[in-house]
């Protein structure tokens, strides 16, 4: 089966709907037959997003949050879109331990796991406008 196949949803920026969206994930992955360190890893990629998402762009408000996921083969492709406040100097923001939140006792981590838990993260965002994660994983490079 090679042929893409494609999700999307839209959910609010609750923080409840954060372990939605994981699981939304995970359930449309479960058919490529994921290892369990696999599963693990994209689901805390799509927490931090969405986490991000919710807690920075959209701050108190509620807004939406757009999550699209394909496969094809055992390449899967994630976005996040959120339309919220955006981010002024993304390679700042990538950096380890930056955080514009530590009252919040946030760790500024979000995007280091991202980045060590999927093959590729792109970042494209500007202020006032909101932010869109993209990130790919290639499943089953350890069973080849
Ligand atoms: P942690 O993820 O460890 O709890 P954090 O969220 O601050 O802490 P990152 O996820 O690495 O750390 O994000 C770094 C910074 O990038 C955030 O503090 C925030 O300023 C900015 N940021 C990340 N995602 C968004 C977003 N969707 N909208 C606006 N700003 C964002
Ligand atoms: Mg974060």
């Amino acid at each position: 089966m090679n042929r893409r196949n494609e999700m999307s949803i839209r959910f609010d920026s609750y923080s409840t709907n954060e372990g939605f969206a994981r699981v939304a994930v995970a359930a449309f992955l479960a058919d490529l037959d994921p290892t369990l360190d696999e599963l693990a890893d994209v689901k805390t990629a799509v927490s931090e997003a969405v986490t991000n998402s919710i807690i920075h762009g959209y701050e108190n408000r509620i807004g939406k949050i757009y999550l699209s996921c394909a496969k094809e083969s055992q390449r899967i492709r994630i976005e996040i879109v959120d339309y919220g406040k955006g981010i002024e100097d993304v390679a700042k923001a990538k950096e380890p331990f930056y955080t514009t939140r530590p009252e919040l006792e946030r760790s500024g981590m979000g995007f280091a796991f991202m980045e060590a838990f999927m093959d590729n993260v792109e970042v494209d965002s500007a202020p006032g406008q909101g932010t869109t994660v993209r990130m790919v994983k290639q499943l089953g490079i350890e069973r080849i």
